[in-house]
């Protein structure tokens, strides 16, 4: 009960915020820093609260943010930390059994937890292909983080195929195919960074796991082919077995991830002879004027994308 209180007053708190929500309430909420007088409310959350509280900053967040001021908040989160995020993830912390006595309902909590929630948000940003690549010990999780998750939703769905079926009362409508949708189009992303990969590499999907995953995808790409689940099953499922057309696909959405093979300025296309940002390593540019240009550029100033991260 006393916690039900306290997340009442927490999501009261996120709606009345005076100001719109920054990377450090994120950061406070997920227990990557340390509060500060105007975040406390934010600090110290179980498993459970934390993952409805980012939900609910996140939608704060889209309707008081322009769609370029929440990019530059994902772009800084993800600078700082998604080492944090994926080791986070990788070790996923269960609830507490005094908040989540039901042992199945916890272990849901590996797959659809607050770290995969803002992974995703954030996996359109140049820092998640910078921190792929990297080969820095901070970004190790990295290397384990695709097969991990394709291995947790092979594990986690015959539960989770039932309750689509059968929803139980207690989660509201849809919970389960976003649940599993999510964390398939994280698959999706990731296989598409490292499509470059031998086909035997570690990071990648381990055979037997891929063989079990593909008759899920298949399963809910036809029983869900109207639904996002269904669509982003398809997808994943076309890609895992490197179908050639989504392969092209993929080597395209990876090289937009990467913001990398061509110059950075916004109409410019060169891609021989670039220089990386020195400060953020997620953009290259073909001469000095373009970099400078981009810096303050009026629509996308790369000024205010530009963060330093330790991998
Ligand atoms: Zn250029
Ligand atoms: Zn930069």
């Amino acid at each position: 009960m006393e916690n039900y209180d306290r997340l009442e007053e927490l999501v009261a708190a996120i709606y009345s915020m005076p100001r719109s929500p920054t990377a450090e309430d994120f950061a406070t909420m997920l227990g990557f820093v340390e509060p500060t007088e105007s975040t406390r409310l934010f600090a110290n959350l179980d498993e459970v609260s934390k993952l409805l509280a980012v939900c609910h900053l996140l939608r704060r967040l889209r309707m008081m943010l322009s769609e370029r001021d929440q990019d530059i908040i994902y772009n800084k989160l993800a600078a700082s930390h998604l080492p944090a995020l994926v080791n986070n993830f990788l070790d996923a912390p269960l609830p507490p059994t005094t908040i989540y006595p039901d042992e199945s309902k916890r272990s849901e909590f590996r797959l659809n937890n607050v770290y995969l929630e803002i992974l995703g948000t954030i996996s359109h940003t140049p820092y998640l292909s910078k921190f792929l690549r990297s080969h820095k010990a901070a970004a190790e999780g990295g290397k384990r983080l695709l097969k991990t998750i394709a291995e947790r939703v092979v594990e986690l769905a015959p539960s989770w195929d039932k309750k689509m079926l059968n929803p139980p009362l207690d989660r509201e409508p849809g919970y389960y195919e976003s649940a599993a949708g999510t964390a398939i189009q994280m698959i999706s992303t990731l296989s598409a960074a490292f499509v470059k990969e031998s086909v035997d590499s570690p990071i990648l999907i381990a055979q037997e796991t891929k063989q079990a995953l593909i008759v899920w995808l298949r399963k809910w790409e036809r029983r869900h082919a109207s639904e996002f689940l269904g669509r982003v099953s398809e997808r994943t499922r076309s890609q895992l077995e490197r179908r050639d057309r989504l392969m092209q696909d993929a080597n395209r959405i990876r090289r937009m991830l990467k913001n990398w093979d061509r110059c950075g300025y916004i109409g410019c296309n060169k891609d021989s002879d670039l220089k990386a940002c020195a400060r953020c390593h997620t953009v290259r540019y073909c001469c000095p004027e373009h970099q400078r240009a981009h810096w303050n550029d009026r629509d996308n100033p790369h000024k205010k994308f530009c963060f330093q991260a330790d991998y």
